[in-house]
C-alpha cells in the first residue's frame, strides 16, 4: 500500500500539527467536533516535503489519485461536482503549516471555474452578477498567487472597466461590466505567461498544490522562518487544505467575518470581531469595504447572531483557549472556516487566564502555564504608546525594558543638578561607569553608545529598573560641547529625547507613556504562582526605595543587598575617600566612625522595610580604587590647580604692590584674591595623596585582584564596622518591635579559612552588641559562592557557612575564563552567530558547566549540613529557564532585580508544574 498523503477532515488527526499544519489539524478537530466547517481535506506536509526534496519536483505518484478519492467524497458530501457544467463543485486551496507564518502562500478561491462550470453556476444561483464577481477573483487569485502575475496588470484592467461603466466602487459594477473584467483578466494572464488561462479544473488543482508546496521555499517565508528562529523541529513544510467553497457575497442573507471568543486587547469576556454582508472572505482583511462591529449583528441578523455565540462558545469549551476564528454566512447557514489559538497582549493573557480559571474552563495549573512569564515584562515596566508615523533616529541594544522621555544631558553632574531642579534628565554617555552612579539616580533612564546588555549602564539600570538602551553606536557624545550627533540630528543638552529599552530605539522628542500597573489579575494570577512553586523569590536591593518596589512586585526578601551603592553616594563618598586614603589606622578608624552611622541607618530603613522577612547584605565587594577618580583626571585637575597657584601667587604679588604703591593717594585700590592660597594648598596635597593613592592601588586585573574578602582580610576595621553596622540596627529594630532577620554575606570567597577569620569577627561583635542591647539577635551567616574553588570546596565551606548564594555572573566569568566585557564586546556575537555556544552565559545560564558546579557545590554543602539554605543572586536568578534548572538542583530561593520578581515568580510555578 502507498503512503497516505491525503486525509479527510473527518478522519486526520487533530493533535497533529506538525503533519497536518496548523489550520488543517484545527479543521479536522472542528468537524469531528461536530462544528460546521465546510467539508474537505488536508494533503500532508510529508508530501510538500517530498515534493521538494524530489530533484524535478514531481509530486509523489500517488499523491493525486489520493487527491482525486477524497474529491469524490467532497462530490458525495456537497451534492455538487468538480469540473460539472451543471452543479460545479467549487474549492478553495490554503496553505498552512505548523506554526503560523505570514509571507507563505496566499489562499486560491473558488478554484474549479472555467467558462463551462461558470454556466452551471449561473443556472444553480440564478445570479448573473455573483458568478461573474466569483469567476474574477478566482482569475486574479489564481493569475497571481499559482502564476505569479503581478496584481498590477489586473489592477490595470480593472480601473479601466471602472472608468467605462462610470463607476467608484466595485459594488456598483453590474453583471456586464464584471464579465467584462474576466475577459480582459483571462488576456493579462494569457499574455503575461504567454498561454491561455488553464481551464482544466484538475490542472488548476494540481497547480495550485504546487504552487502551495514552492511557497514554503519562498524567499519571504525563508526570511520569516529565520528571523523568528523556526527550525524544521518546529514546522517542516506546508500543508494542502482543500475546502470546499462557501459564499457569503451570494446576497444579503450571507456574510463573512472574523472574530476572537474574548477581547484580545483588555481580555474582557465579550466576542470581538468585524464582518461584512454579501463579501467574500478576503474583503473583510483587504479592506475595500470598511466591516461593522460584530455587536451589530446582533440587530442585523439575530438568529445568526445567536448561533456565533454558540460556535464562540463551543469553541472556547472544546479548545480550552480563546479562540481566533473566521466564519462564513452563506445564505442564512453559518460555517466556521478556521480557528486557532488568539493571540494576545500581556493584559489580555492574564485577564483571560484568571477569569476562565475561575470561570472552571481551565485549572489554575492551565492559567499559569499558558502565559510565557517573560511576556509579563510589558505589564512592569512603562511603556511607549508609539503611533505609526514616528521613527526611531537610532536604536542600539534594549538594555533594561521600559521607555522613558526627557531631556539629553550628557554627564552625570549636569544630570544630577537638572534633576534636582524637577527635570526629566536622559543621560546620554559613551559609556558609564561607577562614578555616574548619581547621575543614574537622576535620569528617568539611560543611553549608551558603547557596550552590550551587560556593561555597568544595562546592569546598573536593571537593577534600578529605568530603562536603557545600550550601545546605540550610531551616537557620538561630545560632552564639553554639550551635545550628541545621531546621523543628520544634532542633540544638544535640553532636547528631548525618548528611549524604549524594550526594543532598543531612540526617538526625537517626546513620545507618550503608557504606565505600567500592576492589575489585581496579576496579582491574583502570582498568588496562584506562589502557591505551587518551591523557590522562594527574593529581590536584588540595595537602598530603601528599591526594596519598596521589590516588595510591590511580591519579593519574599532581599537576597542580595549590595553595600558599595550606599557607599557610592555622593554625600558619602568624601567619607569613603578619607578612608581609603587615610595612611594609618587611627586616620582610617576615624573615617569609619562616621560612616558607621550612616550604615546603620540605612541597614534600620532596609529591615523595617522589609520586616518580618530576610535580607541578605554583602559586604563589600568591589576594589576600593572604583571609590577613587581615575589617575589620568587627578593628573589633568592638579595640573590646573598647580596653574592656578602659580596665578593666585601673582594675585598675591599685585596686591601687595598695590598696597604698598598707592598707600598715598586719596583712594586706595584694592586687589581681590579669588581665593585663599592656604585652602588651595591643602585641596592640591589632598588630590596628590589620592593620586598616589590611586597610583598605588592600581591592579593590573581589578576583577581577579584586591577585592571582595580578600580586601577585607586586609582592612579588617572595615568588614567590622559593616558587621556593627548591621547588628546594631537589628537590635535597635528589634527594639521597636521590628522583626528582623539579617543574614551576613562574604563575597569572593575560595577557602573556608577565609570565612572563619571573619565568622571569628561576627560572633565578636555579635556578642558585643547583644549585651550593650540586652537583647538576642538572629544573625545568620553565610558565603557567595562565585570562585570555581569555592564551589570545589563546598562541603568544607558549609561548615562555617549557614548559607550559600550563588553570584552566578562572576562564577560564569570564572568558569569561562571570559571578562565578560570583553567577551560581549569582541568575540561572543561571532561565537553566537556561529553555533560556538548556543546561548550569551551571561545571560542564560550555562546549565552545562556552570550548572554543573552548582549542582555539586549543593550537594556537597548539604552533604556537610542537611537542608542548607542555596540561592542565587546573579543576574540569571530573573531568567525563566535557569529558574527552571534552579528548582531542578534543589535551590531554596532565587534573587533577581525588584521588576523582575514577578517574573521570576510564575517562572518558578512553571518549573515546579513542569517537575511533576
Ligand atoms: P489566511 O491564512 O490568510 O487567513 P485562509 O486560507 O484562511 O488564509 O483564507 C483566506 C480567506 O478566504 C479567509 O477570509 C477565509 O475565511 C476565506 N476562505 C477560505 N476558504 C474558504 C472557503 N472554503 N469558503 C469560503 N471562504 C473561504
Ligand atoms: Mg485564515
Ligand atoms: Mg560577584
Amino acid at each position: 500500500m502507498s503512503k497516505t498523503w491525503v486525509y479527510s477532515f473527518s478522519d486526520g488527526n487533530g493533535k497533529d500539527k506538525k503533519l497536518l499544519g496548523g489550520k488543517g489539524a484545527n479543521l479536522c478537530e472542528l468537524t469531528q467536533t461536530g462544528i460546521r466547517v465546510p467539508p474537505g481535506f488536508v494533503i500532508t506536509t510529508e508530501a510538500c516535503l517530498a515534493y521538494l526534496e524530489d530533484e524535478k519536483h514531481r509530486l509523489p505518484p500517488s499523491l493525486m489519485s489520493q487527491v482525486t478519492d477524497h474529491l469524490r467524497l467532497l462530490e458525495l458530501n456537497t451534492g455538487k461536482k468538480f469540473g460539472d457544467a451543471l452543479k460545479p463543485l467549487l474549492l478553495s486551496v490554503r496553505s498552512g503549516s505548523a506554526l503560523s507564518m505570514p509571507g507563505m502562500m496566499d489562499t486560491i478561491l473558488n478554484l474549479g471555474l472555467n467558462p463551462d462550470t461558470l454556466k452551471g453556476l449561473l443556472v444553480a444561483t440564478d445570479n448573473e452578477r455573483f458568478c461573474y464577481d466569483v469567476y474574477r477573483r478566482f482569475i486574479q487569485l489564481f493569475g497571481k498567487v499559482a502564476l505569479g502575475v503581478p496584481d498590477a496588470l489586473f489592477d490595470e484592467e480593472f480601473e479601466k472597466v471602472k472608468e467605462r461603466a462610470g463607476v467608484k466602487q466595485d459594488v456598483e459594477l453590474s453583471a456586464w461590466d464584471l464579465s467584462d473584467v474576466c475577459t480582459s483578466f483571462l488576456q493579462v494572464v494569457k499574455q503575461f505567461t504567454g498561454k491561455p488561462f488553464p481551464h482544466d479544473p484538475y490542472e488548476q488543482l494540481e497547480i495550485a498544490i504546487k504552487a502551495v508546496f514552492n511557497s514554503w521555499m519562498g524567499k519571504r517565508a525563508i526570511d520569516y522562518r529565520r528571523e523568528f528562529k523556526i527550525t524544521p523541529d518546529m514546522a517542516n513544510g506546508t500543508a494542502v487544505n482543500i475546502v470546499a467553497m462557501v459564499f457569503g457575497n451570494m446576497s444579503n442573507k450571507s456574510a463573512t467575518g472574523v472574530g476572537f471568543t474574548r477581547d484580545p486587547g483588555t481580555g474582557e469576556n465579550v466576542i470581538f470581531g468585524e464582518y461584512l454582508v454579501n463579501a467574500q472572505g478576503e474583503d473583510v482583511v483587504a479592506g475595500i469595504r470598511t466591516p461593522k462591529p460584530i455587536a451589530a449583528m446582533a440587530h442585523e441578523m439575530p438568529d445568526l447572531f445567536r448561533e456565533l455565540m454558540e460556535l464562540r462558545n463551543k469553541l472556547e469549551s472544546h479548545f480550552k483557549e480563546v479562540q481566533d476564528f473566521e466564519f462564513t454566512i452563506e445564505e442564512g447557514i453559518l460555517y466556521c472556516l478556521q480557528t486557532r489559538n488568539g493571540k494576545m497582549n500581556a493584559t489580555a493573557m492574564v485577564r483571560t487566564s484568571v477569569e476562565m480559571a475561575e470561570e472552571g474552563l481551565i485549572t489554575k495549573e492551565q492559567a499559569l502555564l499558558r502565559i510565557k512569564p517573560e511576556t509579563l515584562e510589558q505589564l512592569l515596566f512603562p511603556r511607549l504608546n508609539i503611533s505609526d508615523d514616528v521613527a526611531p533616529i537610532a536604536s542600539g541594544l534594549p538594555a533594561s525594558p521600559g521607555g522613558a522621555s526627557g531631556i539629553a544631558v550628557f554627564d552625570a553632574d549636569r544630570a544630577e543638578k537638572m534633576g534636582r531642579e524637577g527635570l526629566k534628565v536622559i543621560l546620554v554617555r559613551e559609556e558609564t561607569k561607577p562614578e555616574d552612579i548619581h547621575g543614574f539616580f537622576a535620569s528617568q533612564g539611560i543611553l549608551t553608545s558603547r557596550g552590550g546588555k551587560t556593561s555597568h549602564a544595562a546592569v546598573v539600570a536593571r537593577g534600578m529598573g529605568k530603562p536603557c538602551v545600550a550601545g546605540a553606536e550610531g551616537i557620538h557624545v561630545d560632552v564639553r560641547l554639550r551635545h550628541a550627533l545621531i546621523g543628520k540630528y544634532q542633540i544638544t543638552e535640553g532636547d528631548v529625547i525618548t528611549i524604549d529599552g524594550s526594543t532598543g530605539a531612540v526617538y526625537l522628542g517626546e513620545v507618550p507613556l503608557i504606565d505600567a500597573e500592576f492589575s489585581s489579575d496579576l496579582a491574583t494570577l502570582l498568588s496562584w504562582a506562589d502557591a505551587v512553586a518551591r523557590l522562594k523569590v527574593m529581590a536584588n536591593a540595595d537602598i530603601p526605595s528599591d526594596a519598596k518596589r521589590a516588595l510591590k512586585f511580591g519579593a519574599m526578601g532581599i537576597g542580595l543587598c549590595r553595600t558599595e551603592r550606599m557607599f557610592n553616594d555622593p554625600s558619602r563618598l568624601p567619607i569613603v575617600i578619607d578612608m581609603i586614603i587615610a595612611d594609618t589606622k587611627e586616620d582610617r578608624q576615624k573615617a569609619l566612625d562616621r560612616l558607621l552611622p550612616i550604615q546603620r541607618e540605612d541597614f534600620k530603613n532596609l529591615f523595617t522595610i522589609m520586616a518580618p522577612c530576610p535580607v541578605t547584605i554583602r559586604l563589600l565587594d568591589p576594589p576600593i580604587h572604583e571609590f577613587l577618580p581615575q589617575e589620568q583626571h587627578l593628573i589633568d585637575e592638579i595640573d590646573i590647580l598647580r596653574n592656578l597657584r602659580k596665578n593666585l601667587r601673582g594675585m598675591k604679588v599685585l596686591s601687595e604692590n598695590v598696597a604698598f604703591m598707592f598707600q598715598h593717594d586719596d583712594v586706595h585700590p584694592i586687589v581681590q584674591t579669588p581665593a585663599d592660597p592656604e585652602l588651595l594648598d591643602a585641596v592640591i596635597l589632598k588630590k596628590e595623596t589620592m593620586l598616589n593613592k590611586v597610583r598605588s592601588l592600581h591592579e593590573v586585573n581589578p576583577m581577579l585582584g584586591h577585592r571582595g574578602v580578600r580586601l577585607g582580610l586586609t582592612f579588617p576595621e572595615i568588614y567590622s564596622m559593616q558587621i556593627r553596622a548591621i547588628l546594631e540596627a537589628a537590635a535597635e529594630c528589634l527594639k521597636n518591635g521590628v522583626d528582623v532577620h539579617p543574614e551576613i554575606m562574604i563575597p569572593q570567597v575560595c577557602t573556608a579559612q577565609e570565612l572563619k577569620r571573619v565568622k571569628e569577627w561576627v560572633t565578636d561583635i555579635h556578642k558585643d552588641v547583644e549585651s550593650a542591647y540586652r537583647l538576642t539577635i538572629n544573625c545568620s551567616f553565610g558565603s557567595m559562592l562565585e570562585v570555581v574553588r569555592a564551589c570545589m570546596r563546598a562541603e568544607n565551606l558549609a561548615e562555617e557557612a549557614e548559607f550559600f548564594s550563588f553570584g552566578t555572573n562572576d562564577l560564569t566569568q570564572a568558569t569561562f575564563s571570559f571578562s565578560r566585557e570583553d567577551a560581549e564586546n569582541k568575540f561572543l556575537p561571532m561565537y553566537n552567530m556561529n553555533h560556538i555556544l548556543q546561548d550569551n552565559p551571561f545571560e542564560v545560564l550555562d546549565v552545562k558547566g556552570v550548572g554543573k558546579l552548582m549542582e555539586l557545590a549543593v550537594l556537597w554543602g548539604r552533604a556537610t549540613r542537611p537542608g542548607m539554605k542555596v540561592g542565587i543572586c546573579g543576574e540569571h536568578g530573573g531568567h525563566p529557564s535557569s529558574i527552571e534548572f534552579c528548582h531542578q538542583i534543589g535551590l531554596t530561593y532565587v534573587s533577581c532585580s525588584g521588576p523582575r520578581v514577578p517574573i521570576a515568580r510564575l517562572a518558578a510555578a512553571h518549573a515546579a508544574i513542569h517537575a511533576r
